[in-house]
């Protein structure tokens, strides 16, 4: 089942000797959409896999990097948000039969399944602490004009709208009302 997934890395050749050690240095597509709502890796986007696997007494010890660009909107003028992202890795997967296996719940530690380990919840994990919730495309962004949304960095200097405040508009109004009275 996790056969297709290209961030459920075969580690059938590191062994299960304590201090084997392979490193991986790919590239694969995300499976899936990974980030947030304004900002995220897009399914399909290149991650850049740069891990060591080692054996240790329990399990495979998976550390080291995954980057990926990250596309969104700023969340004040919807402009594209463009970012490279890179995160770092540390998880333990347990081997099948080990004590940490035994005594632990797979959302608690990974998992060594069929000669696999699943690093796509772990980079999940992690770049959803990274990405900022409201992206921006620049620090001071003005965003949009409230009036008619243009977005206010192509506006000319001191865009505005000509118009009335609404309480006096409710004054203007009820002075039409009061003048229509005095007459009839
Ligand atoms: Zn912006
Ligand atoms: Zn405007």
């Amino acid at each position: 089942m996790a056969g297709k997934n290209p961030l459920a890395i075969d580690i059938s050749r590191l062994g299960r000797r304590p201090g084997s050690m392979i490193e991986v240095h790919e590239t694969v597509p995300s499976p899936s959409r990974i980030g947030l709502d304004l900002i995220r890796i897009e399914q399909g986007a290149p991650l850049e896999l740069d891990l060591r696997i080692e054996s240790v007494s329990e399990g495979a010890l998976v550390t080291g990097t995954v980057s990926g660009p990250a596309t969104g909107e700023c969340v004040r003028c919807l402009e594209p948000v463009g970012d490279e992202v890179s995160i770092d890795i540390t998880e333990l997967f347990a081997y099948p039969g080990s004590t940490t296996e035994a005594t632990t719940e797979e959302d608690e530690v990974g998992h060594v399944v069929d000669d696999r380990v699943d690093i796509e919840q772990s980079i999940v994990d992690a770049v959803g602490l990274v990405l900022p919730f409201a992206p921006l495309c620049r620090e001071d962004c003005a965003g949009l004009c409230p009036d008619c949304g243009v977005a206010l960095v192509d506006a000319e200097p001191g865009h505005a709208h000509d118009k009335i405040d609404p309480r006096w508009a409710k004054l203007a109004a009820l002075k039409d009302q009061a003048g229509d009275g005095s007459d009839g």
